[in-house]
């Protein structure tokens, strides 16, 4: 099959990567000349050009650009394809990608792999990066079948574990386990930093291990991606942000009140609780 990758960075090179060792012949778009050269020698697509034109030939089109260029890039990309040519996409959220592309493209399913790192670009491409990762795809009633069959087999032979919902479920699920922990994990860093006393922070950050790398390392993370996950499913984070907030101020009153046996019930609650996300 010919697969069109738009945007070749770490979910696009990543995705190429692993279509070309199946046997795929991957066409690769993206914005620099020399990323295009950099996929070629690191082996995630067959061609590359700057040039949408390229793309002309895939079958199915995964579009990989950063969130906010999804929609755009896909409206330049229309006068290329042909009617049959099957689109998805891999943006972080799915409701204004689904409502704004669906209309233009027959042929179109939303889909998101839950699957990254916190570093971004070409070079940070990875082989296997999806293997038994949720890959999340987002039918509507008007999406053919046929484009859902085709997607669903590609993303299968990825390793991945497939799930489908409605795009706003899905943007609600993810503001939970993926948009706030990235705003809370920002927060820890930015509150460490505000210590005052530069000798405790610097102790602070010699003392720094595995708790602090595990916790802060969304917050680290991309700018860009964080910033798209705000803009684009600002209600949704906004939403369960209050809701920490409130999950905070009930922390402060237990722990300022001294309330021991209140806090203990609750940290063995979440103790109870996390596994379920884990599995
Ligand atoms: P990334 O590493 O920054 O890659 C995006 C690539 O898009 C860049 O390498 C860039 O290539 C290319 N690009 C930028 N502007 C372009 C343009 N005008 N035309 C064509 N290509 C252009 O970002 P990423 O982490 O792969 O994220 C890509 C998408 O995956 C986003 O929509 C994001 O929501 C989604 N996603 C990310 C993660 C994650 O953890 N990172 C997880 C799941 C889904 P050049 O080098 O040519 O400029």
């Amino acid at each position: 099959m010919k697969i069109g990758i738009l945007g070749l960075g770490l979910i696009g090179g990543s995705l190429g990567w692993d279509l070309r060792s199946q046997g795929h012949h991957v066409l690769g778009v993206s914005r620099r000349e020399s990323t295009c050269s950099k996929a070629i020698a690191l082996g995630s697509v067959s061609e590359a050009s700057v040039d949408l034109n390229l793309l002309s030939a895939a079958d199915v089109v995964f579009i990989c650009t950063p969130l906010g260029l999804i929609i755009p890039k896909f409206e330049e990309l229309i006068p290329y394809l042909s009617p049959s040519t099957i689109v998805t996409d891999v943006g972080s959220v799915k409701a204004p990608i689904v409502k704004a592309l669906s209309p233009l493209w027959h042929n179109f399913i939303g889909g998101h792999p839950m699957a990254g790192s916190t570093d971004n670009g070409i070079e940070a491409r990875e082989s296997n990066l999806f293997v038994n990762k949720p890959y999340v795809l987002t039918p509507i009633s008007t999406t053919p079948t046929y484009a859902v069959e085709v997607v669903e087999k590609i993303v299968r032979s990825l390793g991945a574990n497939i799930y489908h919902c409605h795009p706003e479920q899905h943007d609600r699920a993810v503001s939970w386990i993926s948009h706030l922990p990235v705003m809370v994990s920002g927060s820890l860093i930015a509150a460490c930093m505000s210590e005052t006393d530069s000798e405790v922070l610097e102790l602070a950050k010699k003392f720094a291990s595995s708790g602090f790398r595990d916790t802060s390392r969304v917050g680290g993370g991309n700018p860009e991606l964080g910033l798209m996950m705000a803009r684009f499913n600002r209600e949704a984070l906004l939403n369960s942000l209050q809701q920490y907030r409130h999950k905070l101020d009930d922390l402060i009153n237990i722990i300022d009140q001294e309330d021991w046996t209140t806090l203990e019930e609750k940290l063995k609650l979440n103790h109870k609780a996390r596994p379920d996300f884990m599995e």
